[in-house]
């Protein structure tokens, strides 16, 4: 017994200093994070699916500081965290300049009201409207009620990171009843992007496993971009590859962006960044765009925000 896993030590460590080492002279946006309580999905946290490994932290901070210290590790100097809003401004008290807040909904979270959300916006508190888990609450992006957000979003000139795609095995049996497959198809944006042309929109997961209708939302709608969240580290990676693949071949590879979904497992950087990093149809340039640079035109970075975030790296 010994021996194998002496073999599968060395061999994750080889994976993680391959990484950093990798990762070094480039940054990453990531733009799909929580900002979670160590405590959301039980206490003590589930183990990773992936790795099998269980979060030793055992209190917000701890979740928290463990995070934006492995985020520091593998080159991440920007990103995008939603969750609950307690969460979300601890997180930017710790690092402001290079965390956007977002107004999360989700298995247990509504939505603020209208009127809540205009005054975060106000404060600075929350930059972006999502990750917006409708699909968790057996909404589409068409229904009415999402009417007043979309114009908040447009007045502001907020990005809306819209979760799209997939959702745990049996979702609908467990969290939220409501929830459906058919709720996660992304061909269900088209009406607001018609009725909300400057709606600067984001499909999170990719629109995975919709790889047709993302293709013809990407095709018709110039202005929508993707992050490959989850999908580049929880699902076959053959698949995640063959899927990637398909919207580079149609000629999307300067609208993907990098993003991990970490939730509550900090180990998830590390496997998000492995997806692209093993993706060998990818030239080095499609990497630096998925990694960075899409998303920095798509978040419109201005040059000095992004020359720092390429000293931090070096
Ligand atoms: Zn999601």
């Amino acid at each position: 017994m010994r021996k194998p896993n002496l073999i599968a030590r060395l061999l994750l460590l080889s994976s993680i200093v391959w990484c950093s080492a990798v990762l070094s002279q480039r940054p990453i946006i990531d733009m799909h994070m929580h900002a979670f309580g160590f405590d959301e999905y039980g206490k003590p946290a589930p183990a990773n699916e992936i790795t099998g490994v269980i979060p030793s932290f055992t209190s917000d901070e701890e979740a928290r500081l463990g995070m934006l210290k492995e985020m520091e590790r593998v080159g991440i100097v920007r990103a995008i965290i939603s969750g609950p809003l307690e969460h979300v401004t601890q997180w930017r008290a710790s690092a402001p300049l290079s965390l956007i807040g977002g107004a999360y909904t989700g298995p247990r979270d509504p939505l603020p009201t209208a009127d809540a959300l205009k005054k975060l916006i106000k404060e600075g508190e929350i930059s972006l409207l999502g990750e917006l888990g409708l699909q968790y609450l057996g909404l589409s992006p068409e229904a009415s009620e999402m009417d007043p957000y979309w114009r908040i979003a447009v007045e502001f000139d907020i990005p809306v990171a819209l979760h799209t795609g997939l959702g745990d095995a049996g979702t609908p049996y467990g969290c939220c009843p409501k929830f459906r497959a058919r709720l996660g198809n992304p061909l269900l944006v088209e009406d607001v992007l018609v009725r909300y042309p400057k709606l600067r929109m984001y499909l999170m997961h990719g629109g995975y496993p919709f790889l047709q209708e993302t293709k013809a939302i990407l095709t018709i709608y110039p202005q929508v971009y993707v992050d490959v969240a989850v999908i580049n580290w929880a699902i076959p990676r053959a698949e995640f590859h063959s899927y990637l693949r398909a919207l580079i071949d149609a000629g999307f590879a300067d609208r993907i962006m990098f993003g991990s979904d970490q939730m509550v497992w900090p180990d998830a950087f590390v496997l998000a960044i492995q997806g692209i990093e093993t993706a060998d149809f990818l030239t080095e340039k499609q990497k630096r765009a998925i990694y960075y640079d899409n998303a920095a035109r798509f978040l419109r970075l201005t040059t000095e925000q992004i020359n720092s975030d390429h000293t931090s790296v070096r």
